[in-house]
């Protein structure tokens, strides 16, 4: 049995080398960027008039004068216009060229307008005013977005606004999610006494969906010659493999003799933590297989602690740390890492964890009343209010 920081950096050391591909922009968000971006013009591209009002020379201003003769009006998306003479204005709207000529804007709320004259009302003009100077904010050439970074609607403006109508990103790896169990019925059919509903291939599919990763479900049998066939058909066609149940020490737990029957090696099995102990790994060379112990609850955590961040890692995507600050006390006594489940309240700032044991690993109905695991270290025993641990999120706040 291996340590879960053990686990953690041999998952770690076994990533998968995503390819790049193109994706429509609009598609783009919440994905991995694959390439360099860089301005294709100076930000703004020209000096921006920033505000709706009148565009003047300030010297006229600065000898005192106060009444300017509109010499005609600029609208935005308009060549670029002059001031005849130092002493007139123009009209100007956000977002035009300013004239040349004229070297601040006034506001038509600082202005009188009456009979083809603006009338300044204010005490002081400066040079610049409200004007977005050309290049201000970035220079033709310059690298706007390094590759890695998770694309959000801000950078989706970016890249519109360069004219990237299609990007590269990292192409996910082709996903399969497997459940195993004879006792299982589908969503769809009522469950005799002896059976239940899967439910964690459909909550490992969702909680993927949310990394943006598409994947298929399958359903395999327990029988050991079938369960072969079956897996084998499924790997040839994927990258990932995320199993759920079969991988304990029951009569017909075959999954990871099977798996070492298909080529896959396995890097470990068992792992010294609660919940998820019998957690099985491993990898061939175009396969990563994570065979997840069925309790749904063990399913869950080691998904958000394990593979989670190996597909973030994967695609480029640098890991944060995050903690929390156990709310009570809090004792766990065998020699396991123990993953706490918590609820989440802000207080004076800090992410403050309030433990909600739950019934056990079979126990997700507990799930809904939580936001996340805790992670108790394995080394100790009686845990202080105060102190904080690592936190693995499952739901957004
Ligand atoms: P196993 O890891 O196969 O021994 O399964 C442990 C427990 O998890 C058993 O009670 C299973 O019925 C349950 N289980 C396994 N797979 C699923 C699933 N996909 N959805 C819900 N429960 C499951
Ligand atoms: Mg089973």
């Amino acid at each position: 049995m291996i340590t879960v920081q053990e686990a953690t950096s041999i998952i770690l050391a076994n990533l998968f080398r995503s390819q790049a591909e193109t994706v429509e922009l609009h598609q783009a968000g919440g994905r991995i960027l694959a390439e360099p971006i860089l301005a294709d013009r100076d930000f703004p591209p020209f000096d921006r008039v920033t505000m709706d009002g009148i565009a003047i020379n300030c010297a006229a201003f600065r000898e005192g004068k106060r009444e300017f003769p509109i010499e005609g009006v600029v609208a935005a998306g308009t060549p670029q216009q002059s001031l005849q003479k130092q002493e007139d204005c123009l009209e100007v709207m956000t977002g035009a060229l300013l004239p040349v000529g004229a070297n601040a804007v006034v506001r038509y709320e600082d202005l009188e307008l009456k009979n083809g004259v603006a009338k300044i009302l204010i005490e002081t003009v400066n040079e610049g005013e409200n004007i977005h100077r050309r290049k201000q904010d970035a220079a033709q050439g310059d690298k706007l977005l390094y590759p890695g970074i998770a694309i959000s609607a801000s950078e989706v403006a970016l890249l519109a606004s360069i004219g990237k109508s299609k990007v590269k990103v990292q192409a996910f790896p082709r996903t399969a999610i497997i459940s195993t169990g004879d006792e299982l019925v589908g969503i769809d059919e009522v469950p005799l006494p002896h059976q239940i509903r899967r439910s964690n291939d459909t909550a490992l599919q969702s909680a993927l969906k949310q990394l943006g990763c598409p994947s298929s479900l399958h359903h395999v049998t327990d029988v050991k010659e079938k369960l072969e066939k079956e897996l084998k058909k499924i790997l040839d066609q994927h990258d990932l493999i995320i199993l759920s149940g079969g991988v304990s020490k029951g009569k017909f737990d075959f999954i990871p003799q099977v798996l070492e029957s298909l080529g896959v090696k396995k890097l470990f099995h068992q792992v010294s933590q609660k919940p998820g102990k019998p957690f099985w790994f491993g990898t061939s060379s175009t396969h990563t297989v994570f065979a997840l112990p069925g309790n749904p609850v063990s399913t869950y955590m080691c998904f958000y602690r394990y593979i989670k961040p190996w597909l973030q890692k994967s695609l480029g995507t640098e890991l944060r740390e995050n903690t929390a600050v156990l709310a009570q006390d809090y004792q766990f006594k065998p020699p396991l890492t123990y993953f706490l489940q918590v609820k989440i309240k802000y207080e004076a700032g800090r992410q403050m964890a309030y433990p909600d044991t739950g019934g056990g690993s079979g126990d997700f109905v507990n799930l809904k009343d939580v936001d996340g695991f805790l992670e108790l270290p394995l080394e100790g025993q009686h845990f202080k209010a105060g102190e904080a641990f690592p936190y693995i999120p499952f739901r957004k706040l």
